[in-house]
């Protein structure tokens, strides 16, 4: 009997991307009454943590943006191809400021614990200070990158100079004129590695794998390209809810073997003119993350630049991958190109791995000490349970999320699971693989039209079924089978971190795919969730 009203309607943990925008759709639209917590010191999540030199987006920026907001999604966030961390926390701040979100955020609050009350059928959240406020709903937006991975290297804590994760820079660390090294080349890695190399005095990347990078093609915008996005947005968008993974492009349909190799070539020199990664892997090709031989022409081709550009043949060696080109692609601004400078030099890990980090930097296993002011960890995230599995989520029947998923981390729909109810989760495990922006919209639209239908209907209690969840999480480890991505050890699928049982935690079928599965199961009153007034749901579970 639910006899204690809770404080709020829902809470939302997370002011990033998905937060805001669960936060602006349930109290803006819904009407009902939200308060949203971040541990960050300001709004925006990945734009807020990540201020290393060089962060930007590498989706497209016209369409690595809100698009609810009718009155601005004309006008490009930034001049440029890709958006810079400044300009889009920028841009988020005035989309708290324009829909009146800032004071219904409480920041510098850590959540650390959410217990479901199955008689009041409420959530119970308590900070870090043992604050605790209750709810109806939550959701949780906690990033699918956002909990820091630092890998445990020996001597780690002698280091004399300044030791940063890339996804908690400090304000004051500076690396003009610096002897800096750098542990990992993944997106955040070559990034960091193309900025870096041009204030450093010295730069000392420690790559482990070798890596695929293309172009970006970075570059601003022209007044043209500018006047006709405005004029074509419609366009562009009504492309991205389509598309396979939303990146403002359209797919090839054509299979690499169809073709001959001179077309192929010609194919994918004109992607890499162009610039852009989402784009050399789906743009060219429809199966270059499915098929071994398109696969390995595309890693060919990528190798042959390397060998073009890199002089230093040595080095070219040293930064030639092989295996599958099957993690999230990277792009970047003259990548290949940095490790002709004078001032960087590369460090294979594979060749001469890290005996151990001392006072002065880095000491590999053949007996060079590295000399560094600086030491930056780009190594990643603990991705997508990551943040779930650091706090203490108790479900129905006091179940932790950690038991629930003792197995590897499934959901239903990348948003739901069973016996943990009213919980959302934004790009939670099994989620869509897309372009985030417009995944984030899909699914805070989808479940706030849930919460919407069921309060209509006097119900306020909404959970997965466990067949639902099973079926859901099945069905993305099937299609991920045939995908790639699930064959090379990556945080796509919990094989960067030790120990963690692997998954790919993507519904790889795309975005088109996943918002008519959301259609199918909307317009099926719901099929796979239970909605019911708390107190027939006690009766439920006693039946
Ligand atoms: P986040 O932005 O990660 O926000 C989650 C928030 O939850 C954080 O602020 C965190 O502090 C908070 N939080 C977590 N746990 C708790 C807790 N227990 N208590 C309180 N607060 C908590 N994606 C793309 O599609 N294209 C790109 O170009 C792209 N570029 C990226 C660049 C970088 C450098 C990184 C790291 C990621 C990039 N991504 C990109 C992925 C990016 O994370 C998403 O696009 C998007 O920003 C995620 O938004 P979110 O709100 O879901 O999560
Ligand atoms: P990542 O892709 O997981 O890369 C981590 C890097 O650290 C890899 O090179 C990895 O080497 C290395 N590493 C990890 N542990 C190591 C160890 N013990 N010793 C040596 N090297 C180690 O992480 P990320 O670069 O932060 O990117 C994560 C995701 O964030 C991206 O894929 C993307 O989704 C998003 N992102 C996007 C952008 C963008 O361009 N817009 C920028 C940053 C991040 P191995 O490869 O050998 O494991």
């Amino acid at each position: 009997m639910v006899d204690r009203p809770p404080e709020f309607d829902a809470i939302v943990i997370g002011a990033g991307m998905g937060g805001i925008y669960a936060l602006h759709k349930l109290r803006n639209e819904l009407g009902l009454d939200v308060r949203a917590f971040d541990r960050a010191a300001g709004i925006g999540g990945t734009w807020w943590w990540n201020r290393y030199p060089g962060a930007k987006s590498d989706s497209e920026g016209l369409v690595y943006r809100f698009s609810f907001d009718k009155d601005t999604i004309a006008e490009p966030v930034g001049d440029n191809r890709y958006i810079d961390q400044a300009d889009m926390q920028a841009y988020l701040e005035s989309v708290v400021d324009k829909f009146g979100l800032r004071e219904h955020i409480q920041l510098d609050t850590s959540i650390d614990s959410m217990v479901f009350d199955e008689v009041q059928g409420t959530w119970t959240v308590t900070t870090g200070e043992g604050e605790s406020h209750t709810a109806r709903f939550v959701v949780t937006a906690l990033g699918p990158l956002s909990a820091v991975y630092v890998p445990d290297i020996k001597g780690r804590d002698s280091f004399r100079g300044r030791l940063v994760h890339t996804a908690a820079w400090p304000a004051d660390l500076s690396i003009e004129g610096k002897r800096v090294g750098v542990v990992g080349t993944g997106s955040t890695g070559t990034q960091f590695i193309c900025a870096a190399a041009k204030t450093v005095d010295r730069l000392t990347v420690f790559q482990r794998t070798a890596q695929y990078c293309v172009p970006n093609g970075n570059r601003p915008f022209t007044e043209e390209e500018k006047a006709e996005y405005r004029a074509n947005h419609q366009d562009v968008w009504a492309e991205v809810w389509t598309s396979y993974v939303g990146g403002g492009f359209r797919e090839s349909q054509v299979a690499a073997m169809s073709v001959s190799e001179e077309e192929r070539r010609r194919i994918f020199q004109a992607a890499w003119d162009k610039g852009n990664a989402f784009r050399f892997m789906l743009e060219t090709f429809s199966d270059i993350a499915r098929d071994p031989a398109a696969n390995e022409a595309a890693g060919e081709f990528i190798r042959s630049k390397i060998k073009e550009i890199v002089k230093d043949p040595e080095t070219a060696r040293k930064l030639m991958p092989s295996g599958y080109y099957a993690r999230r692609p990277v792009s970047n601004e003259d990548y290949y190109e940095v490790f002709n400078q004078d001032n960087v030099s590369l460090v294979s890990l594979k060749e001469t791995p890290i005996r151990e980090i001392t006072p002065n930097g880095v000491l590999t296993e053949d007996g060079v000490e590295h000399e560094l002011d600086v030491l930056v960890f780009a190594t990643g995230f603990d991705a997508f349970d990551g943040t779930y599995r650091q706090m203490d989520i108790r479900g129905r029947g006091g179940v932790t999320i950690q038991e629930h998923w003792k197995d590897g981390s499934g959901s239903y729909l990348g948003m739901s699971c069973h016996r943990f109810p009213n919980m959302f989760m934004v790009f939670g495990p099994c989620t869509v693989f897309s372009n985030l922006p417009p995944g984030i919209e899909t699914q805070v639209d989808w479940f706030a039209g849930l919460i919407k239908t069921a309060l209509d209907d006097g119900k306020s209690w909404i959970e997965a079924t466990e067949d639902a969840e099973r079926t859901w999480t099945t069905t993305c480890d099937q299609i991920a089978e045939h995908s790639l991505f699930s064959k090379v050890d990556s945080f796509i699928n919990g094989g960067n971190i030790p120990g963690k049982k692997k998954r790919l935690q993507f519904y790889v079928a795309g975005l088109a795919a996943y918002r008519k599965k959301l259609e199918e199961v909307m317009g099926a009153g719901y099929e796979g969730f239970v909605l019911d007034a708390p107190a027939e749901s006690q009766d439920r579970q006693m039946a």
